[in-house]
């Protein structure tokens, strides 16, 4: 299959750099092909780009795009050193058209050995957030009728945040996962996927709450589940609350 970067004249790699750059990566890591020096491995920066005027973003994904055909292209994958300690492989749960798609970091241990996002304990507070918010503001909705994913889909190793090389690697699947599912809204859960859907650089706290955008769909930043998880934080969990609200009420009003 060709890549990107095959097929795009010098503009079309441009605004296809510049885009990641917005999306706060600045460096992109190759693989060298087989019988290709280490140094063709070497990190490529995103130099600043130069530009005044709008233009439309290439595609990120296939036309076409699906979430089974994502999982076909996945396959058993291997693109980052994530794979080595993984069980199962976490990709996705819920509706493929859902309006509403929340991400987190990246799968903990029950998520790991189950093979499905949001499963353990603050899996389970987030089906309680979305289901108990939804009920007290008289919407009709259900955990499966949205869709919940990561920005990497292995376990990294003790559950440290994930890499940038990792999170651009696998970050192109999350991107086809949101351009295949088209949502309303997303809700970005804690500051690891906050900066990886917005390219905003802030911590969580000033994030949250806040509307920024990916490509031309909303973002709303709130923390993640197992934060809300720590004792003494009942303040941040009124503003979870809050925050999930306002994208509910946006998303299903
Ligand atoms: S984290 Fe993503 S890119 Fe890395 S091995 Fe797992 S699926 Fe592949």
């Amino acid at each position: 299959m060709p890549r990107p970067w095959d097929v795009m004249d010098a503009e079309q790699l441009r605004q296809y750099l510049e885009f990641y750059q917005d999306l706060g990566i600045k460096t992109l890591f190759r693989r060298a092909a087989a019988g290709v020096s280490a140094a063709a491995e070497a990190p490529v920066s995103i130099a600043p780009a130069v530009s005044t005027a709008p233009m439309e973003l290439p595609p990120l994904a296939p036309s076409g795009d699906t979430l089974l055909k994502i999982i076909e292209d996945m396959g058993d994958c291997r693109r980052c050193r994530l794979h080595e300690g993984r069980n199962k492989l976490v990709f996705g749960v819920g509706h493929e058209k859902a309006p509403l798609v929340f991400v987190g970091e990246g799968p903990g241990a029950d998520e790991d050995a189950q093979g499905i996002p949001f499963v353990g304990r603050a899996g389970q507070l987030l089906t309680q957030m979305i289901e108990g918010t939804a009920k007290k503001e008289g919407i009709a909705l259900t955990r499966a009728d949205v869709y919940i994913c990561n920005v990497v889909k292995c376990r990294p190793p003790e559950n440290r945040t994930p890499e940038a090389d990792e999170m651009e690697t696998c970050g192109q699947f999350l991107y086809r996962q949101l351009s295949a599912i088209q949502p309303k809204a997303i809700c970005a859960l804690g500051g690891t996927a906050a900066r990886a859907v917005t390219g905003h650089k802030e911590g969580v706290t000033k994030m949250r709450g806040k509307w920024f955008k990916w490509r031309d769909i909303p973002v709303m930043v709130t923390y993640h589940p197992s934060y809300l998880l720590r004792p003494y934080n009942e303040n941040a969990k009124r503003e979870a609350w809050e925050d999930l609200k306002k994208v509910l009420h946006f998303v299903y009003d």
